[in-house]
């Protein structure tokens, strides 16, 4: 149903209920609000909602974004959950003249060689097709935790985001990580092997490294850069992401 509501006002009411509600009453709450597309990276915590949404049949849509550098595990998986629960995953892929572009300013893994090169990556592969997977979505759901490491320690269960136009709800912020695994293993969710291997959180194969005892969990995304709160730009503001490198047309 379209939202009637100013969005912040109604961002702020879910932010109040949702906490009041277990994961499939959030859910369906969201779903029941507005046309959502939930985005998963097919971790743990987005197999987790979309196990949810699976089970119990919500009209949410699930996408992913199929960036072309996955780890083969994570390809696997995007098929075996589609089984398992009957559903659909959408996947946006980055366009290819974009990565054409890409390659020949910065050359293919270019990414390794400064920040900049990398978030221009990220840009075409994972921002460029998720404002695609979210074009005429009132509301995006994500997997996101306060538990994780970053800059995701406050994040709300819902907040209005005006560089987007929607709610965004994260309807695991309150999980821990200890929850998440019980809730895994009593459900049987299928989750990515790599988890086992001291993945807890996989992006593309090329920038992500299994992390050491004690590390954070995301110490091993993008390792090689300094700043404790990197991030891809999915959870950053616009005015914050890169740009497209020049010879790439907008799309
Ligand atoms: Fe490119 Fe790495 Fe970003 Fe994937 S995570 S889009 S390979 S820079």
């Amino acid at each position: 149903m379209p939202i009637q509501q100013d969005p912040a006002t109604l961002a702020a009411m879910l932010d109040v209920e949702l906490p009041r509600l277990d994961l499939a009453g959030r859910l369906a709450l969201v779903a029941r609000t507005g046309r959502a597309v939930f985005t998963t990276s097919l971790g743990i915590e987005d197999q987790v909602i979309t196990a949810a949404i699976g089970t119990h049949q919500l009209p949410i849509d699930v996408s992913t974004l199929e960036t072309g550098r996955l780890f083969q595990e994570t390809v696997d998986l995007i098929v075996q959950t589609e089984e398992r629960y009957g559903i659909e995953i959408r996947r946006f892929r980055p366009e290819p003249q974009d990565v054409e572009a890409y390659a020949a300013q910065y050359g293919l893994n270019g990414f390794y060689e400064s920040v900049q090169a990398r978030h221009a990556c990220c840009f075409v592969r994972k921002l460029k097709p998720l404002a695609r997977a979210l074009a005429g979505a009132e509301i995006w759901v994500t997997g996101l935790r306060r538990g994780q490491s970053g800059n995701r320690a406050s994040i709300p269960f819902a907040e209005y985001d005006a560089d987007k136009n929607l709610i965004k709800v994260n309807p695991l912020a309150d999980w821990e990580i200890e929850t998440i695994l019980a809730h895994v293993a009593a459900e049987a969710i299928p989750v990515n092997p790599l988890h086992g291997r001291g993945y807890p959180s996989i992006g593309c194969e090329p920038c992500t490294r299994a992390i050491k005892p004690g590390e954070p969990e995301r110490a091993g995304r993008w390792w090689w850069e300094n700043d404790e709160k990197r991030e891809c730009g999915l959870h950053v503001p616009e005015n914050a992401a890169q740009p497209v490198p020049q010879a790439t047309p907008q799309s």
